[in-house]
């Protein structure tokens, strides 16, 4: 009998919360307790490091050796305090400090995982890299995070029932200690199944604040499941999709996807208070209205972006007429660069991204993904008879094959193209791994 393997599923379920003002207020103590507790354990390991540091370098240059930082320390015999070092003086010496006992009252697990964070930046440190550097308190946006495996004082336990979320430390500080929140939905689907967020091992949980006042939590989840098989997929249930020039993406059954709604017109807007933001007097009463209108539009582009982004990507990789999908491996770089090239409309419709969710999503649905060669020339090429026409001028949309004479639309064709090319691509696979199968066999 063959063991089911497991694999890890990781997902991130990130919704809107809505605290009340006493909540708020507390939440934001912890963003800049994490903060300061960042800053602190860092200031604290500077102090400690850099005479040692330039007494290593003084002393290599003086006795014309070569040798690492922390042989140095072991040389003078002095230990290499590290991230955890600061988190024991923080628990044990900051916050005994006059002034500083609030910190006993917040979340503890956000102010040790944000010093732990500063374990990397000095591993990197030991091996010749330069300082960390100090964080700002008051920049947005304001988070904390905490990792479930670090034991609390309350076990930092998250909770969720009937929308209604449940902090560490919140039913012991307020009478209604539930936050609100915009949960609609919390499940994931995997190949055909779906579980819901409890089947999975909460790893961590993030709270966070946009400049526009707006509360988040993200928390992330583990699944361990067994291994989605890739569904199998021929010419009838594979997709080819090209990124169109007007359209976000087209499909070559003739779909097309268009970009968000309204987005031109938010985004004149933005042009709009931008010119008005520089022309009033920095740091002014109106001048700080004014940012914070932008800071609105800004927010209210990118969020668009986003939704719309998720929608077609789901709505793509969960259909169940499509098992596979052939897409360009374009150089996105490349195309930005490019002026009048696509440049502007790549850039907005965040196309790296939506390949980015077309891959994971169709991966979570058991479902394949083919890249084909980006130098491929899927616009030039007459899907019908394989000629392939000279240049093909950005703004034309539609051309006519001078070999068979078929009216080709040219996003269409281009994405009839890139299937057939991904399936021959995908046919030529298997042939070479059933070849190497054979061998094998034969040895
Ligand atoms: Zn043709």
């Amino acid at each position: 009998m063959s063991e089911k393997v497991l694999v890890e599923h990781k997902r991130v379920f990130k919704f809107r919360i809505y605290p009340t003002k006493e909540q708020e207020s507390f939440l934001t103590q912890n963003c800049d307790a994490s903060t300061i507790a960042y800053n602190s354990a860092l200031g604290y390991l500077k102090d400690y490091h850099e005479p040692l540091t330039k007494q290593w370098k003084e002393h290599c240059e003086k006795e014309g050796v070569e040798m690492k930082y922390h042989e140095y320390l072991k040389m003078v015999d002095k230990p290499k305090l590290t991230a955890y070092d600061a988190k024991k003086w923080f628990n044990n010496d900051f916050k005994k400090k006059e002034g500083n006992e609030w910190f006993n009252e917040i979340i503890t697990a956000g102010t040790a995982n944000s010093i732990l964070d500063l374990d990397k930046a000095f591993k990197n440190f030991f091996r010749g890299a330069g300082y960390p550097k100090f964080k700002q308190v008051r920049r947005f946006p304001k988070a904390f995070r905490v990792e479930r495996n670090i034991k609390t004082d309350t076990g930092a336990k998250l909770h969720i029932k009937d929308r209604r979320l449940e902090l560490p430390k919140f039913k012991k500080i307020f009478k209604n200690y539930l936050i609100k929140t915009k949960v609609s939905k919390l499940d994931t689907r995997v190949g055909d199944k779906y579980y819901s967020l409890e089947d999975g091992v909460t790893k961590s949980f993030t709270v966070s604040a946009t400049s526009t006042g707006k509360w988040f939590v993200a928390i992330n989840v583990t699944y361990l499941l067994p291994e989605v098989k890739p569904k199998t997929f021929n010419k009838d249930n594979s997709i080819g999709i090209d990124a169109g020039l007007e359209d976000l993406l087209v499909l070559d059954n003739g779909t097309k996807i268009k970009n968000a709604k309204h987005l031109k017109k938010q985004e004149k807007r933005l042009r709009i208070n931008s010119k008005r933001l520089s022309r009033k007097k920095l740091g002014s009463k109106n001048w700080k209205k004014q940012v914070k209108i932008n800071a609105r539009i800004h927010e209210k582009i990118a969020n668009r972006r986003s939704d719309f982004a998720h929608k077609a990507t789901h709505e793509l990789a969960y259909n169940d007429s499509y098992n596979a999908f052939m897409m360009e491996d374009l150089d996105l770089k490349e195309m930005g660069t490019k002026k009048g090239y696509r440049g502007k409309s790549v850039a907005d419709a965040g196309l790296g991204e939506i390949r980015r969710q077309i891959e994971y999503k169709a991966g979570w649905a058991g479902k394949t993904v083919i890249k084909v060669d980006r130098y491929f020339p899927s616009s030039k090429t007459c899907n019908c008879c394989g000629y392939v026409v000279d240049k093909m001028p950005v703004k034309k949309r539609h051309w006519i094959c001078p070999k068979c004479g078929t009216r080709l639309d040219r996003d269409i064709n281009a994405a009839i193209n890139v299937k057939n090319k991904g399936l021959e691509e995908a046919k030529s696979k298997q042939a070479t791994e059933n070849k190497k199968k054979k061998a094998l066999k034969k040895a």
